[in-house]
């Protein structure tokens, strides 16, 4: 930090004050955090650039920072990155005219297409020198690779990654200096790490908000010639992190710190219907008792636990207009009566799923409710039952462009949670005060729009009843959750202990699923010759960036499945393992083929056990030799989750728990096999 506070580096020799920011100086940063695992070496080196960048030319903060997270734009506005390796493949070939399969034979050997482009880039005889990059070139150069669509878009995307990969390392003047490919400062490496979707920096976003929060302290202290205290450190990074939890959106947040300055954020940046949260989680239990002893001397509540989709439902109404924002009336669908938005789990935009929702809306508004933000499961109803249906219901409905005349599986919403209310958040009121709102606001509807069902007795036997109704009701279990004080405000964002859920599995002594990455396949033998019979699956290490493999799968698929899947998989099949897929390197564990890491599916376990074949929880000290890692023993396929990103998968460390969990339980019962599928 004293460096930090104190240290002004010359700027690159290219970047004089507000011209661009040269992208070679970000890639020289980039380079820089690479070389070292310690996360204050990275902060340090993130906030510098940063700083520089506020100080020489603040309109590109926005783009450097967006570079920096391995994004062009805020999670809802939906822009898709991850361009498949074949496309990539054929852009480096014809920038640097060497031959498609000079390239995939290099892939194949290097196993890091943007190694690959350094090393086709270094070949490549330059004729003349190309304009060197910036960022904001880089950034919109990306943005029009990410958003091309209609005819001919594969084509115009190869275009827009050879116009990039043409004017990378223009600045490098001798060859030594763009094939130092470890750590080396290519600009080709980095554009095609970016376009794949992973920078693997070791650089999580978490680091670069607290980093921009330095940043931003230091640089308002440099403009009164201070030197900031570490408190002023310490208040800024808890600003920015409470206003991004709120508004996770560094397009509104940015020009917002750099015209108020980072102690007026609050103020200026607050939740706003159409800009969508990252939404509370619970933490998993395994008994009544355990939820009993966490909240030992406080108020807490049950609800029932609905299995279908997270729905984040955003409206202003039409007699509110001083209320809609840019991003409302950027994102949001008419809505009867005003205008709406429904956002998944993962902020993606669900309103073209649920039209049938965004038509009814307004009915179950009560007359003063102008505009709101609900936390609700969308949940497939039957009509003539009038009961809630199984998620695979749910399933069936298409995904996209539903008109509301052609919805077969009508859906009834039920809202657990408000989060803003006639132009105010309320996310931090006690759960009690938003739930009497939230009652106060809106009406129900039979099938169509329910509060979830609640009971706030503290008794074991109570809440062993309600249990066993939430089951018969076809629900998942219960959600416990805290009811009064600040602790039971609403924490976006945090898998937090002030929910618990207690699912009808856990108790059956099945254990929380597990929310996994498809990394390869195995082909088929018998009546499954012609698709892929068995699929090698991974978790995520949030902390290496890589996908750890945990196990084989077989079982829980029906004919019908395995065909879709394998439809949909063959289209992502990879020539070898990404270079951060962790497994065994045994010549006879390895699948068939391999994938892009793209498809997150929920799976069933009996137990967990240790095995040398698989490398989840390595890192976490689960074998003291450090040789083997986590695996599932007798894994059953649950159901895909789309609603899920890989880096959203079950973590290293969430198995790590699950398998120290049991190891305490199931101790003295002898060593457990290693067996597979
Ligand atoms: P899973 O849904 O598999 O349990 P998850 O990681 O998606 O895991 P959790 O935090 O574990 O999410 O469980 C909470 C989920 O349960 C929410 O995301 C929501 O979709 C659903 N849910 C159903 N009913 C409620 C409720 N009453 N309160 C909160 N969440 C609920």
């Amino acid at each position: 930090q004293t460096q930090l506070k104190t240290k002004s580096k010359h700027p690159y020799p290219d970047w004089k004050p507000k011209s661009p920011v040269p992208y070679a100086a970000l890639c020289e940063t980039f380079s820089l955090i690479e070389m070292t695992t310690k996360r204050l070496i990275i902060m340090e080196h993130c906030s510098l650039f940063l700083r520089q960048v506020m100080r020489l030319t603040p309109d590109d903060l926005l783009p450097t920072v967006l570079l920096m997270i391995n994004k062009l734009a805020p999670d809802y506005a939906g822009i898709e990155l991850g361009i498949g390796e074949s496309l990539i493949m054929k852009a480096i070939g014809e920038t640097t005219g060497r031959s498609l399969q000079v390239i995939k034979a290099d892939q194949k050997e290097i196993g890091d297409l943007g190694l690959v482009a350094v090393k086709s880039r270094s070949t490549q005889p330059t004729m003349f020198k190309p304009k060197p990059l910036s960022v904001r070139g880089v950034h919109q150069g990306l943005m029009g690779i990410a958003t091309v669509t209609g005819n001919g878009a594969q084509g115009r995307k190869v275009d827009g990654i050879k116009k990039l990969l043409s004017a990378a390392d223009a600045h490098s003047t001798t060859k030594a200096d763009i094939t130092k490919d470890k750590g080396g400062p290519s600009e080709a490496k980095y554009i095609i790490r970016f376009l794949e979707g992973k920078l693997r920096l070791g650089l999580a976003e978490r680091t670069v908000l607290v980093s921009l929060a330095q940043a931003i302290v230091c640089h308002e202290a440099d403009q009164k010639g201070k030197i900031p205290s570490t408190t002023e450190m310490e208040n800024g990074e808890s600003i920015l992190k409470t206003v991004y939890s709120e508004l996770p959106s560094y397009d509104a947040i940015i020009p917002a710190v750099l015209e108020h300055g980072i102690m007026k954020l609050r103020e200026s940046c607050k939740l706003r219907p159409g800009v969508p949260l990252k939404p509370m989680l619970a933490k998993p239990t395994k008994a009544i008792t355990e939820v009993l002893d966490r909240f030992e001397g406080q108020k807490f509540t049950c609800e029932y636990k609905y299995d279908g989709e997270r729905a984040q439902i955003h409206y202003v109404a039409k007699d509110a207009p001083q209320e809609l924002s840019q991003e409302t009336a950027g994102a949001a669908k008419a809505a009867a009566d005003g205008v709406a938005s429904i956002f998944s789990r993962n902020s993606e935009d669900l309103s073209r799923k649920y039209p049938d929702i965004l038509a009814k809306l307004h009915t179950w508004v009560k007359d003063d409710t102008k505009s709101f933000v609900l936390d609700c499961e969308t949940v497939a109803w039957d009509v003539t039952e009038r009961k809630v249906l199984p998620f695979q219901q749910l399933m069936t409905r298409k995904k996209k462009d539903v008109k509301v005349e052609d919805v077969k599986v009508k859906v009834c919403v039920f809202a657990f949670d408000l989060l803003y209310l006639n132009g105010q958040p309320v996310v931090e009121k006690s759960l009690r005060e938003r739930r009497e709102l939230l009652h106060k606001s809106f009406t129900p509807t039979e099938g169509e729009f329910a509060f979830a069902t609640c009971m706030d007795g503290q008794e074991l036997d109570e809440i062993q009843l309600f249990l066993d109704e939430s089951v018969k009701a076809s629900c998942e279990g219960l959600m416990v959750k805290m009811l009064d004080g600040t602790e039971s405000g609403y924490e976006p964002s945090k898998r937090s202990r002030n929910w618990l859920k207690v699912k009808k599995d856990y108790l059956l002594g099945l254990g929380d699923s597990l929310d996994l990455v498809v990394l390869g396949a195995y082909h088929g033998r018998g009546k499954r010759t012609s698709v892929y019979g068995a699929f090698l699956l991974a978790c995520y290490n949030p902390a290496t960036d890589t996908y750890e493999t945990v196990c084989n799968i077989g079982t829980g698929f029906s004919e019908q499945v395995l065909e879709e899947l394998h439809a949909q998989l063959s289209q992502i099949v990879i020539d070898r393992p990404k270079p951060f897929y962790q497994h065994s390197s045994g010549g006879q564990h390895q699948p068939d083929v391999w994938f892009e890491p793209r498809h997150i599916w929920e799976v069933k376990t009996a137990d967990l056990t240790l095995s040398p074949r698989y490398k989840a929880g390595c890192k976490e000290g689960v074998d003291p030799a450090g040789q083997k890692g986590i695996s599932l023993r007798f894994p059953r396929f649950i159901k895909i989750r789309d609603d899920k990103k890989p880096d959203e998968a079950t973590s290293s460390r969430q198995v790590a728990e699950m398998y120290r969990k049991q190891e305490s339980v199931t101790k003295n019962k002898g060593p457990s096999v290693d067996d597979d599928f």
